[in-house]
């Protein structure tokens, strides 16, 4: 059954002070709606239980791209637009640009935004991958103060995370370290657009010779939130990279994925699939050592 826009509330206060409140002044009663490409989607199937709406759509305090010597910092409210448009972002964090260009159609990266993807916490979302294997951190505001956690730590379970009742995301700082990282990203959907992913894995990996001296590995629809790999990480590191090795990886990787089967694919599939992802970025990582 279709929504009925009679039963929900929306407010657009202007300014993030006043949103936060609000919040803070009845937590729990207001969900803030961003670009709306998921919250609108549930109002229109009559999913959105949430009755009372505060507008984060163009809060300027949401919406910037500061680059600085050692990090950027991403808004929660810039959009995929935004990011795909950045030279920084392109340069410097190509992985998530990349992601960017995967979100839905071009119309929906004018709108969704990275708080957005993050928040809804899917398994599946595009950015969280690059944003895992950045060591990015994610800076919380409510009216009581700021807060950072690490992204690797923000979500708990299947769609749900640490922002407390009166919190919402500000923004994603992203170390600018991985200018001499090897970096991969790689999704396998039913197409090559407008696709949400059965299996993505991405990667960044530095090298001293052939060792391995950091790897971070994440991947999409592998495990029931956005998370890191690390059984496959700690098998990795520290190791020099022989096809042993990447078969040992292979195997410490089926104990990071959880299994997942959804109408997209199966468990099974998706472990697969997986393991042959990673196996094709630590091989790529052998031939250029070789060259090199
Ligand atoms: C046609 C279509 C195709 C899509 N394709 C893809 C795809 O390929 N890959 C993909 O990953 N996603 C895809 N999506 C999903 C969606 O576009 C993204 O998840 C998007 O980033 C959501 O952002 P938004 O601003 O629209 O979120 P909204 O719908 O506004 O909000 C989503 C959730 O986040 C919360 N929220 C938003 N901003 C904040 C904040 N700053 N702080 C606290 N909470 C916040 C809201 O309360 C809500 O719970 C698609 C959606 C559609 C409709």
């Amino acid at each position: 059954m279709r929504g009925n826009p009679e039963a929900h509330r929306l407010l657009a206060p202007g300014n993030l002070r006043a949103v936060l409140e609000l919040m803070a002044n009845a937590p729990g009663e207001w969900t803030p709606i961003a670009g709306g490409t998921e919250l609108m989607v549930a109002h229109a199937a009559g999913r959105l239980a949430a009755r009372n709406l505060v507008s984060l759509w163009g809060l300027s305090e949401l919406r910037f791209i500061n680059v600085q010597p050692r990090s950027i910092a991403i808004g929660a409210g810039s959009t995929f637009q935004d990011l795909r448009a950045h030279p920084a972002i392109v340069e410097d964090f190509p992985l998530l640009a990349k992601a960017a260009g995967w979100i839905g159609a071009i119309a929906n990266q004018t709108r969704a935004t990275l708080g957005g993807n993050l928040v809804n916490g899917s398994p599946a979302a595009d950015s969280s991958p690059a944003l895992l294997v950045y060591d990015a951190q994610v800076e919380l505001v409510s009216a009581r103060g700021n807060r950072t956690v690490p992204y690797s730590e923000f979500h708990t379970g299947y769609k749900t995370n640490v922002l407390a009742a009166d919190e919402i995301l500000l923004a994603v700082h992203l170390p600018r370290r991985f200018a001499h990282h090897r970096q991969y990203l790689r999704k396998v959907g039913t197409r090559r657009a407008m696709a949400i992913a059965k299996v993505a894995l991405a990667g960044t990996a530095l090298l001293e010779g052939a060792q391995m001296r950091e790897i971070l590995l994440a991947g999409a629809s592998l495990t029931p939130f956005p998370a890191r790999l690390y059984r496959a990480e700690d098998a990795l590191c520290g190791r020099t990279l022989t096809p042993e090795l990447i078969r040992n990886a292979r195997a410490a990787l089926l104990g990071d994925v959880a299994s997942i089967d959804d109408i997209r694919s199966t468990a099974e599939y998706r472990s697969h699939v997986a393991a042959n992802l990673l196996e094709e970025f630590l091989r790529s990582l052998m031939l250029e050592e070789r060259k090199s």
